[in-house]
């Protein structure tokens, strides 16, 4: 453990398991993880913190550092917006039943995207994207997209987001996830600290991405992602600009899926600009004592 300078510290503070959209079970993950020279892990599945005993085992076995997380799914001005929590209790019952009532209702969203595809000629995506599925309370985009590539629909993950599921799309199924305030308040109430997540990847001009973190920050969010898998090395630069500017703490994590369809290997990410303050600074867990 890097315990000198918490800035060179490999820490990976944003990946998926099977228990959301990713392709390893959470044990795996952190095998992987700690393989890639990964020091300070976070398992954060969308909306389910299912994996978090299982991910802290494995890691404690390892002697790997581990902090439980989870990503939320948040609708900001009819924009879906993911925070991070990140340090959470996975067993705060606010939490938990928090990020149950997210999960409502991907099922139904699920059968819908199905009758969109049906009708542009695309049959039985629906069952398709289930066999994808490791926790069926968890169906999301990235099921879909696995089956239609798989069925040579589409040549990559990639390519069937732009032609089916994203906005204005046929496959797009609006949906109301939870409010920013809420999340922030599961997340702080379970003891996390509230990150958002690849601000980079959203579709607001600078001034309502200005009013997101505004927000954010007012709602008691700490932690911005800098160095993400989802951001350019020119949006490293830009993030840690804004990071400062809001006074936020830095974050740094791969949002790796699964090997083979995430660009960004767990860790293998440069570390944070010296300009921010990483959000594990003062972590016990990171090896400092504050
Ligand atoms: P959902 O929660 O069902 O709306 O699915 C969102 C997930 O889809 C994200 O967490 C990503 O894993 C994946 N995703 C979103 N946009 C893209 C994209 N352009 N390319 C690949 N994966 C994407
Ligand atoms: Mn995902
Ligand atoms: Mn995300
Ligand atoms: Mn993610």
């Amino acid at each position: 453990m890097n315990v000198q300078d918490p800035w060179r510290l490999n820490a990976d503070l944003h990946c998926h398991s099977t228990i959301s959209d990713g392709t390893l079970e959470p044990e795996a993950v952190v095998a992987r993880a700690h393989a890639q020279g990964v020091e300070l892990l976070s398992l954060t599945d969308h909306d389910e913190l299912s994996g978090q005993l299982r991910a802290q085992a494995a890691a404690d076995a390892l002697g790997l550092a581990y902090v439980p997380g989870v990503e939320i799914s948040v609708t900001w001005a009819g924009e879906t917006i993911h925070v991070v929590g990140l340090g959470i209790d996975p067993l705060d019952a606010d939490l938990v039943a928090g990020v149950a009532r997210t999960r409502d209702g991907r099922e139904e969203r699920a059968k819908e995207m199905a009758e969109q595809l049906q009708a542009v000629g695309i049959e039985g995506s629906y069952e398709g994207a289930l066999r994808y599925v490791g926790n069926p309370e968890l169906i999301s985009r990235t099921h879909f997209a696995r089956h239609l590539v798989e069925t040579g629909v589409c040549s990559d993950v990639g390519d069937v987001f732009q032609r089916f599921l994203s906005e204005g799309k046929p496959g797009f199924v609006p949906h109301r996830w939870a409010k920013l305030a809420q999340a922030l308040g599961w997340i702080l109430g379970a003891g996390g600290t509230p990150v958002l997540a690849h601000p980079g990847r959203y579709r607001l001009n600078d001034t309502a991405l200005w009013a997101l973190i505004e927000e954010f920050r007012e709602a008691g969010g700490t932690g911005i992602e800098v160095v993400c898998g989802s951001h350019t090395r020119d949006q490293y630069g830009r993030f840690a600009g804004i990071a400062r500017e809001f006074g936020l703490r830095a974050s740094r994590g791969s949002d790796f899926h699964g090997p083979g369809e995430s660009h960004v290997e767990l860790g293998q990410l440069p570390p944070l600009p010296d300009a921010v303050v990483p959000v594990w600074y003062d972590w016990p867990v990171a090896g400092r004592r504050s």
